[in-house]
Parts: structure tokens; C-alpha cells; sequence
């Protein structure tokens, strides 16, 4: 961060590493999405440029290792990265490029997901499918729709889902999270095979029936989701309760930077704050590879390496997990 808004000419508020996490991280008292939101202002104001956009996504993959991730699928908002006159295009060559250096270097398989935002005039979101559907078979795997979701409901942009659809990019959209079950609903009839979170289907038992029914994926983020205040208190996520209802959830980290997160450490919450025992966290690990939107065949070989890996960590027949 420091090095890149020096490089950048970007004024920051400190020079204080400790200081600067203030500005850059959202704690338990955080009110709201909009206010989570907010904490994205500097990361956003220093990517603005291609070194910046390539070193980032690289790096990343380089956390995503330590994190030992095999599988990743990295959203972003190509539309925060042209303030200074890059055009979408560059960004998302640029992000690309980062993605495939990293994960060549730290192993990765998966993709890139290009997000589209809630408060955008829908004719840019649609201006931005098209390019997005440029890259399809480069690395970009899917298209979501993010940003402030109350006020702006999902429908708003079905004309640029329409478009991300007819180019062949799978559809995720954020959804349940700061607005209810009626977003769930239009997101679900816009395509989304998988939602950003929808932990707000709690609130209707007829969304969640038509969640299971339809095989939804919900990749919840459960620390984000306390922040945002999707749910009240973290102890509160519905994340068990739906997986034992038979939905398919998963465990994502949401921002990394602004929750402070890592996938290891929102696996441990799930099972210390959340009551979910080992295999339990081990089926959403699985969920989030069968419901990845890379292509079937990486997907079938890393289910196989992830079999083995499970059998071999398995304790001995009698044992404790
Ligand atoms: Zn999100």
C-alpha cells in the first residue's frame, strides 16, 4: 500500500503503517455494507494504473498460497480502476496478466469473476459485459453484480446479465446481504447460479425453499457478513443451520484486506463460532470446488487430489476428528 501510493502519487492519511489499517480495515462495530464499503476508498485509489492492477492480483496469489489455496476465484470492479484513464480493457488485461503469472508461480487453478456495480447507470454494466465477454476463454470465468445493495436492486441490470449470458460468462450475483429475500428472488431469475452471500434468505422460508430446490450455491463470507451487519452478531449465521437444511453453502473471505481475513481463519470460525464440526467445513470446502465455474476437467482433477488429501488427513479408523 505505501509502496504503490508513492508510486502512484497518492496522498495517504498516514505514513504510519499500524495507523494506516484504521483506514483500511472494518471492525466489529462497523454499521453497515455502506459503510464497509467505504473501507475500500484508498486500496481503490492506488490501483489505478497497470504495474499496480498486475503486482496486486500477483501478490494476492501469493497470499492465497500461504493460505494453502489450490482453487481461487478472484472477483474485482473493473469500473473502480479508470479513474485515471485506463478503459476497461487494460484493466481487465491487466488483472489477467497478474493472475497468470501468480498462479503459475503459487499453483492456483480457477479464474477471474468481473463484478459489476449496483450504482452504476445499467447501460455502463452492459457496456462492460461485452468487454468482459471478450475474455472468456483468457481466465474470466463468471460476471457478478456488487456494490450497495439497498436501494439499488438487482433487476436494475438485467439487460447487461442478458448480455454476460448470451456470451457465455457464468452468473453470480450478490444478493441477500444488505437488502432481503426480494433481491434473492430477481438475482435468481436473472441467472445467478451462485449468490454473494444471501444469508438474508433467512428472513423467508419461501426463498429458502426455492434456494435448495433450485441447488443455489451461497458463498457466504461469515466475519464480512457480521461487519456489513447481514447478520446482527456473527453467532447469528445461518451458515450451519443452511447446510443442514441441504443448501449448498460455502466459506469465502469476502475482502481479505477489509475483514482482515484469511480462508484458514474463517474455516476455524466456522467451526469455533459456528458449531460446524470438521466435515462439515470439509463438504462446503468440496461445495466451493463442484459449484467453481473453471472448467469441468480442472475441476475433476483437483477433486481427486482433494479426496486424497482428506483421506490422508484423516485420523485412523477410531480416532477423534
Ligand atoms: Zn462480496
Amino acid at each position: 500500500m505505501l509502496e504503490l501510493a508513492q508510486r502512484g502519487g497518492v496522498p495517504l492519511p498516514t505514513g504510519d503503517l499500524e495507523k494506516l489499517k484504521d483506514f483500511l480495515q472494518a471492525t466489529d462495530s462497523t454499521s453497515s455494507l455502506v459503510e464497509y464499503i467505504k473501507y475500500f476508498e484508498l486500496p481503490i485509489a492506488v490501483l489505478q494504473n497497470v504495474p499496480a492492477l498486475e503486482r496486486a492480483t500477483y501478490e494476492l496469489c501469493e497470499d492465497l498460497k500461504s493460505d494453502h489455496v489450490r482453487y481461487a476465484e478472484i472477483r474485482y470492479g473493473p469500473w473502480l480502476h479508470v479513474q485515471q484513464g485506463l478503459s476497461l480493457t487494460d484493466v481487465i488485461r491487466a488483472v489477467l496478466s497478474g493472475w497468470a503469472a501468480g498462479r503459475k508461480a503459487f499453483g492456483l487453478e480457477g479464474g477471474i469473476i468481473v463484478t459489476a456495480l449496483r450504482d452504476m447507470p445499467p447501460a455502463q454494466n452492459v457496456a462492460l459485459a461485452q468487454v468482459t465477454g471478450r475474455f472468456v476463454n483468457e481466465g474470466v470465468v463468471g460476471f457478478d453484480l456488487a456494490g450497495d445493495e439497498a436501494g439499488h436492486p438487482p433487476i436494475l441490470h438485467q439487460d447487461a446479465f442478458r448480455v454476460a449470458r448470451s456470451l457465455g460468462l457464468n452468473i453470480t450475483i450478490h444478493a441477500g446481504e444488505a437488502a432481503g429475500p426480494e433481491s434473492i428472488r430477481q438475482a435468481i431469475s436473472m441467472g445467478a447460479v451462485r449468490l454473494g452471500h444471501g444469508v438474508r434468505a433467512q428472513e423467508d422460508s419461501e426463498v429458502v425453499a426455492m434456494i435448495r430446490e433450485g441447488g443455489i450455491q451461497l458463498d457466504t463470507a461469515p466475519t464480512s457478513n457480521a461487519q456489513t451487519k447481514a447478520v446482527r452478531r456473527l453467532e447469528d449465521h445461518p451458515l450451519r443451520r443452511f447446510h443442514e437444511q441441504g443448501i449448498k453453502v460455502t466459506i469465502s473471505t469476502d475482502s481479505r484486506t477489509v475483514s482482515d481475513v484469511t480462508l484458514t481463519r474463517e474455516f476455524e470460525t466456522a467451526a469455533r463460532v459456528l458449531g460446524c464440526s470438521p466435515a462439515q467445513v470439509w463438504a462446503m470446502n468440496m461445495q466451493a470446488l463442484d459449484g467453481g465455474f473453471a472448467d469441468e476437467v480442472t475441476r475433476t482433477r483437483l477433486r481427486r487430489e482433494f479426496v486424497d488429501v482428506e483421506a490422508r488427513l484423516r485420523p485412523a479408523a477410531g480416532g477423534k476428528a
